[in-house]
């Protein structure tokens, strides 16, 4: 048999890739050593940084006809309708808040390959019995507050709220505090009713084995989430990846003219953008 199987859809890759390049210079920064381009996009920063990337992805999903909603851990869920009302939710997604040194992929390709599957049902006219949520959810990189995936373990019953919203920057700043500021403290119930099932495409950050190679894995932090697992404070230290051409090779330093005081600094070996595959 050639060509795709009759019921197979494909989403469109391009329109895919140039959301990503767009939230992408959200938070960018130009890496010195390497003369490459970044992201530094932490959690709940200020306008230039994740408030910014947060209203542009919730445009995209009101776009794209997704009843949004924010919970009062401010993670963000996008909803379709499914024909069933009865129905669990199928939920994807992943976060866009990024370590300090980050490249353009890492929790967004989940996030905005889950509105393009949207966008792709919507335009082939294809409806769901269960509904699609496409969940973002906050400070699932740890690197402001000290617990990576703290929205989802929040979202899942793993912490509590009143847990999550005193958690302080170094510079003494609760989350709590930086939701409201950020005017990302939602009035939705944080803890979600469990989905049929839950699916994320998430590209960690890393060096694979060719400039053209990504990771891809199939995770579920809203049930996996380890609090302080991987706490910066106590991870190993990083193993210096090699360079390649294409990419930037980092650690978990803050670069130059990033916002002080938000901290520890992950320690992950971590890579900038990465060339574009030639093909999608
Ligand atoms: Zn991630």
């Amino acid at each position: 048999m050639t060509g795709p199987a009759p019921d197979t859809i494909t989403v469109n890759g391009h329109r895919l890739w140039q959301s990503l390049m767009d939230l992408a210079e959200i938070g960018a920064y130009d890496d010195e050593p390497t003369g490459l381009r970044g992201v530094n996009r932490q959690a709940l920063t200020d306008a230039d940084a994740d408030a910014a990337g947060r209203r542009r992805v919730m445009a995209w999903m009101e776009q794209a006809g997704l009843t949004v909603r924010i919970d009062r851990m401010g993670n963000i869920y996008g909803r379709r309708e499914g024909t069933d009302p009865t129905a669990a939710p199928v939920l994807t997604g992943s976060h866009i808040d990024s370590v300090a040194t980050a490249g353009a992929f890492d929790g967004c390709l989940g996030v905005l390959g889950g509105i393009e599957v949207v966008r792709t049902l919507d335009e082939r006219g294809v409806s769901t019995r269960r509904p699609i949520e496409i969940g973002v959810f906050t400070e699932e990189e740890g690197v402001r507050f000290g617990i990576d995936m703290l929205g989802s373990a929040v979202a899942a019953g793993r912490l509590s709220l009143e847990y999550a919203h005193a958690l302080t920057d170094r510079d003494g700043r609760t989350l709590g505090g930086e939701l409201a500021r950020t005017g990302f403290h939602g009035p939705a119930d944080v803890r979600l009713d469990p989905p049929h099932a839950y699916v994320e495409c998430h590209i960690e950050q890393g060096v694979p084995s060719s400039p053209r190679a990504v990771s891809r894995s199939v995770s579920s932090p809203a049930y996996r989430a380890s609090p302080g697992r991987r706490s910066p404070s106590t991870a190993a230290p990083p193993t210096p990846a090699p360079p390649r051409p294409g990419c930037a090779p980092t650690q978990g330093s803050p670069p130059p003219g990033s916002p002080s005081g938000y901290g520890p600094w992950s320690t992950r070996a971590r890579t900038a953008n990465c060339a574009p595959p030639s093909a999608m």
